[in-house]
């Protein structure tokens, strides 16, 4: 970084000892080294345990050979290097230019500081907001068990539920170490008037020393719930076997020996507990739909409770299916996605990233992800009709016939130079298999006989967080002096994905005038899309942040490629890979790439073909077929299709008066905007807001939806056969639950008859012999539509340019307007307040002050 090559160091009287064992420091050979120098500069990580060995070795030295010390604090005093965190190079670089004596030619360092300086300033200021936080596996138990009752909190431990303190809604902080998990309310619990706390506590941990914090904090008096996480492995490290091999009746019967007076059992199956033997007395097991109630019992149950919450881990569960060690979950979930309203409710619920957003022409709606769905199923309870269960079917989308394409004749491009060691960052996701794909590069560059490092940095980060995968190549292996690559010094920087390759860590080692960067177009939603249903991922967005960054850029859907060709979004990472070889930014041979991708011996063929599908998409697209996009791909309507798209399916919906009285309004809104605004951004909210409120989705329109054909279609696309199962909470015959909220119940394929049926009554909507139209839901329904449309007609005819932008606001309140049920009138509740604040301000124009913030979407 400094421009001091090894002569100049001789000139200059610097010279480098690497320690190699940190403690005990060995003391003859640095004692040795030290002797007669001037200065010493220990550059360490984090606490200066060198620092301070160094100076009781050097300390019986003789003044006149005993050099200065410095390291984390200079010869004055002065902070030099962080103690608490690692120290990056250009920090170290600072701290060096401080220590040399002058006298040499600065030129390359100061121009070294200008690069890392506009990185680390584009790092600051170019950064995404948006963040990949790491998250449980699709279907994790801890997705339910860490879920703690409205008034609570949880004291969190070390395992995957861990990540229970990036979720809001978990109220889970004060994670301890291994074996102390609760240990902090022994202390407090004195001193506080909060009368409970729950403790999360891993199976895993708790075999290794958890039982003892159980026993202490018997022994103290305290009122806690322990509720060890039952997931059958040792899963934030890899699915390792836990040691004791303590079934959940053991546990019970050793925290009752250590005095836990009250112990239930809560699991997603009951039935594993029918001839279960060995349970103390008094041990009752519970359903998972029961874990509510379980805790506020619990909470209010003096001394220390345990629940022991029995749910195999989810990745685990599918690794043992995949092995054969167990019978694969027969059953799962698709979401119609015509009945779907977008509430996002199944998100909240289930907590799960499979539940993922699919953009269609009415908007955003939610699919179940069924490559990565590991069926635990609490989606369904997400509360609407959308939900069926296909038990024993045949995935379809496994057998569909691949595209063919051909690489034959694809250019083989120039190789960059090994002159100087060659740095590639990838980034993407936790879990998808960067870091194999980065291990086949170091390997290519092995089998070339070249030298690589690959060195990943993921951590929790393999649970969906972000992941950067550095790899260095150079013709020697002491060329490459960290397993890092250096700021502002990426020759390529593959994003699979944009999100992480947009943040600080990224763009810090990105140079404007150095860095090619190829990026993966499609973004895998974060956690955040959990809890607001409204986040948008926008690639271009994203992209325009790298593109800031990099000499050359490109991107491309490599993920719809991925799935269109190879039926597999695992191939995006190695399709980007291909890629960037094809544009001649790895340092690798072809045929050192195939050799490494047999050595590896996973889905050789199907990791070749993706390798060459990148090189086709870099050099020749036009040879391969686009393929869809399976979280959405709409072009945007024009008006006029948006509004006879709505207006046909208000024709099927009802009838074509019904349609016309659509267009009507819509009309004439659009008639009272033309002479003010050219954009028509009005008569569009309006021409998607009134049919959104007009075909309200009652009895008829959802067993019209899942009869017309297109559910058909979207079922035969991903299941084959198969028994379905329908979930709807029938508002004449559902029970209520404690909150008085329908239960959903499912139905039998015969429902699909049921719906035929139902379907050919929608002529009876609105009419006297509508027995559905009595429901209070479908009143609400019929006023707001009425509402809305009458709020359309006052606007037309007092509409100036002045209350333009408040009109917009107000034809766009229905937004909020989604979902089914209780979830529906929540929402028009909150919806009604908020459009009473806006029409306070017409016709005036006046718009309310609280605005909210408009964050650029990404
Ligand atoms: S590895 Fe298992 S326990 Fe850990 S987050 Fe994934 S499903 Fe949950
Ligand atoms: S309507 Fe709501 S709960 Fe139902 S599938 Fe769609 S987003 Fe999920």
């Amino acid at each position: 970084a400094l421009g001091i090559d090894p002569q100049e160091a001789g000139r200059l009287g610097l010279a480098i000892f690497k320690v190699a064992m940190p403690w005990p420091l060995e003391p003859q050979a640095i004692r040795d080294f030290c002797t007669g120098l001037e200065r010493v500069l220990v550059i360490e990580h984090k606490r200066p345990l060198i620092e301070e060995q160094l100076r009781s070795v050097l300390y019986r030295l003789p003044d006149s050979q005993r050099p200065y010390i410095e390291g984390k604090f200079d010869r004055d005093g002065k902070r030099l290097l962080s103690d608490i965190a690692s120290i990056t190079i250009p920090e170290m670089a600072a701290a060096l230019m401080q220590t040399i004596p002058e006298g040499w030619d600065t030129s390359r360092a100061t121009a070294y500081f200008d690069r890392v300086g506009r990185a680390g300033e584009a790092a600051r200021s170019n950064a995404t907001p948006t963040v990949r936080t790491p998250h449980f596996c699709s279907g994790c138990p801890h997705n339910t068990s860490t879920v703690v009752p409205e008034g609570s909190r949880a004291l969190a431990g070390i395992g995957c539920h861990y990540m229970a303190n990036f979720m809001p809604d978990r109220h889970t902080d004060m994670t301890s170490q291994m074996g102390g998990e609760g240990i902090p309310w022994i202390g407090q619990h004195w001193a506080t008037d909060e009368p409970h706390v729950f403790v999360n506590l891993g199976d895993g941990t708790y075999s290794h020393s958890g039982s003892l914090a159980i026993r202490a904090a018997v022994t103290s008096g305290a009122t806690m719930t322990y509720k060890i996480l039952y997931n059958d492995a040792v899963a934030m490290t890899g699915g390792q076997h836990v040691e004791s091999g303590q079934t959940p009746a053991q546990i019970a019967q050793q925290v009752r020996a250590e005095g836990v007076r009250t112990i239930v059992i809560v699991t997603e199956d009951t039935t594993r507990y029918a001839n279960v033997k060995g349970l103390p007395g008094g041990v009752k097991i519970y359903d998972r739909d029961d874990m509510e109630d379980v805790q506020l019992a619990l909470r209010d149950t003096p001394g220390v409770s345990v629940i022991i919450y029995d749910q195999i881990c989810a990745t685990e569960k599918r690794r043992r299916s995949k092995r054969g060690l167990r019978a694969p979950d027969r059953t799962r979930v698709i979401i119609n996605t015509e009945v779907c309203e977008g509430c996002g409710d199944c998100s909240v619920k289930s907590n799960c990233l499979s539940v993922e957003p699919v953009e269609t022409d009415l908007g955003r709606k939610r699919r179940i992800n069924q490559s990565t769905c590991n069926t635990d199923l609490s989606c369904l309870k997400g509360f609407c009709p959308s939900f069926v269960t296909i038990t024993d079917g045949e995935a379809a989308w496994e057998d569909q016939e691949r595209p063919a394409f051909s690489a034959d004749g694809l250019p083989l491009p120039e190789t960059p130079s090994l002159a100087q060691p060659y740095n590639v960052l990838f980034t993407g996701v936790g879990g998808t298999g960067v870091t194999t794909v980065a291990a086949v590069l170091a390997m290519a560059a092995h089998v070339d006989g070249h030298a690589a490092s690959s060195l990943d940095m993921t951590g929790l980060a393999q649970k969906g967080g972000p992941v950067l995968s550095h790899i260095r190549f150079a013709r020697e292996p002491d060329q490459i002096s960290t397993g890092r690559v250096p700021p502002a010094s990426a020759d390529v920087v593959i994003a699979c994905d944009l999100v992480v390759a947009a943040g600080g860590d990224a763009l810090n080692l990105m140079d404007a005038d150095r860095t090619a960067a190829y990026a993966n177009s499609d973004v895998t939603p974060t956690s955040e899309f959990i809890r607001n249903r409204s986040k948008r991922f926008e690639s271009d967005l994203l992209s325009a942040r790298v593109k800031r960054q990099a000499t050359e850029f490109d991107t491309f859907d490599a993920e719809a490629l991925a799935m269109g060709y190879l039926h597999d979004a695992i191939y995006t990472n190695m399709i980007m890979a291909g890629f960037a070889w094809q544009r001649g930014r790895l340092p690798v041979s072809l045929r050192a790439l195939y050799r490494a991708i047999r050595l590896n011996g996973t889905k050789v063929d199907d990791n070749m073909a993706a390798f060459n599908i990148g090189r086709i998409a870099a050099a020749d697209p036009d040879r391969l077929i686009r393929q869809q996009d399976p979280r959405g791909d709409v072009p945007e309507q024009t008006l006029e299709e948006l509004i006879e798209d709505r207006a046909a399916r208000l024709t099927g919906y009802q009838n074509a008066a019904y349609a016309d009285r659509y267009r009507d309004i819509v009309a004439k809104v659009r008639a009272a905007e033309k002479p003010i605004s050219t954009d028509g951004k009005l008569t569009r909210a309006a021409a998607f807001y009134a049919y959104k409120v007009m075909a309200y989705k009652d009895e008829y329109e959802v067993a019209r939806l899942y009869t017309d054909g297109k559910f058909a279609k979207q079922l035969a696309s991903q299941f084959k056969g198969g028994k379905l199962r329908f979930w709807l909470a029938a508002p004449m015959i559902a029970k209520k639950d404690a909150d008085g909220h329908l239960e959903k119940k499912h139905f039998g394929p015969w429902m699909l008859l049921g719906f035929k049926l139902l379907a050919k009554f929608k002529g009876l909507r609105g009419t006297k012999l509508d027995l559905f139209g009595y429901t209070e839901e479908r009143q609400h329904e019929r006023k707001l539509r009425d509402d809305y449309l009458a709020g359309l007609e006052r606007i037309t005819s007092e509409l100036t340019e002045k209350n333009l932008e408040l009109a917009i606001a107000i034809a766009r309140v229905p937004d909020d307007i989604r979902g089914f049920g209780h979830v529906k009138d929540d929402a028009l509740q909150a919806a009604k307040v908020k459009e009473a604040e806006l029409w306070k301000g017409w016709p005036e124009g006046k718009l309310p002050t609280t605005k909210t913030t408009l964050i650029a979407a990404e």
